[in-house]
């Protein structure tokens, strides 16, 4: 693609982004979350970025600020990317669940399943080429069946319907930032784990 079709796609694809948000501002299907939350937190970065990062829902900052993965857990993904030579503005960063649960408790089934179309649109914008899932619960929505200590640093594909398509798409399940904030052998798993990724993406680059 020459540089000014780049930039084409990457308004395209910007426009796009934002009419997602603009959804997902005026949802109001989890009551008990848009009531409670300051700011939906849609997520954020690079339209067309190669890798998309998808964690739980947002805290209390991500919260105040309508902004994923800015907080303790965010600091952890910034220097996580930076050993990788990236930065947040080359990525997508996003979350299962838009807007913050009271308390930080757990999202329910029901928020899970409401807010699960915006994230596949989301996808379906920006189709990286390889989506890294952050956490149990991210995990579980695409793979119910994973258990993070075994699958935690492997690449798996998963095949899904979207549009009336079928649609494979590569997924990387990694332990959740947080977890890596105070076990220091969770903090190794995870780093030795996205010292993965540019592999995983030269391995898909060499194929496509
Ligand atoms: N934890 C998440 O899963 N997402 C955020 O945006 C912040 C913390």
């Amino acid at each position: 693609m020459s540089g000014l079709d780049d930039s084409v796609q990457n308004l395209i694809k910007s426009a796009q982004l934002d009419q997602i948000a603009a959804r997902i501002a005026s949802c109001e299907v989890c009551t008990d979350l848009c009531r409670a939350a300051t700011n939906p937190v849609p997520g954020e970065g690079y339209p067309e970025a190669d890798i998309m990062f998808v964690g739980e829902a947002p805290g209390a900052q991500e919260d105040r600020e309508g902004r994923p993965f800015i907080g303790a857990s965010g600091k952890i993904l910034a220097e996580m990317l930076s050993s990788i030579g990236l930065t947040r503005e080359d990525v997508y960063i996003t979350n299962i669940v838009k807007y913050r649960p009271p308390n930080n408790r757990d999202p329910l089934p029901a928020e899970i399943k409401a807010c699960l179309p915006y994230l596949l649109e989301q996808i379906e914008v920006i189709q990286p080429k390889l989506i890294v899932l952050l956490g149990r619960h991210a995990i579980a929505v695409f793979f119910p069946k994973l258990k993070i200590s075994q699958a935690h640093g492997q690449a798996i594909e998963h095949t899904y319907e979207q549009a009336g398509q079928t649609r494979q798409q590569l997924c990387l399940p990694l332990y959740h930032p947080a977890a890596a904030l105070y076990n220091g052998s969770l903090r190794s798993t995870l780093s030795e784990d996205f010292a993965q990724i540019p592999a995983i993406l030269a391995a898909i680059d060499s194929t496509s």
